[in-house]
């Protein structure tokens, strides 16, 4: 890797880094949706959120159920993306579902999307 990669010592871009920030980065646009969400009387069946895979650009967006989305955000391991949008040399699909699937992160990236996870800096206030 060139050294102009490489910031007073830290490693600032390696590949499975970059896929977990930008996995973090629609994580935390979802769960303001959600959040925003929390103020309706009625949860639709359906919720609407952003592919949370690794690709910066992606402007996928999958309906997942208020429940499913609960289940896979319990995991600060687990991301919703859009079918095909799973990046296997950085994360394997555990469950796939009509429209999307929810992957989980190898562990080299979980410090990464760990310490990015809103809900657990949420605990930890
Ligand atoms: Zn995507």
């Amino acid at each position: 890797m060139p050294s102009r990669f490489r910031t007073l010592g830290v490693v600032t871009d390696t590949r499975p880094r970059r896929i977990a920030l930008n996995e973090a980065q629609f994580r935390e646009i979802n769960e303001s949706l959600r959040d925003s969400l929390d103020r309706l009387a009625h949860l639709p069946e359906q919720l609407s959120f952003v592919c949370e895979c690794g690709n910066a650009d992606c402007r996928e967006t999958i309906a997942v159920t208020p429940a499913a989305y609960e289940a896979a955000r319990a995991d600060p391991l687990r991301f919703l993306v859009y079918p095909g949008h799973e990046l296997l040399d950085a994360e394997r699909v555990v469950e796939r579902h009509e429209g999307y699937l929810v992957v989980e992160k190898f562990a080299d990236a979980a410090r990464i999307v760990e310490e990015t996870d809103p809900r657990q800096r949420r605990s930890s206030r």
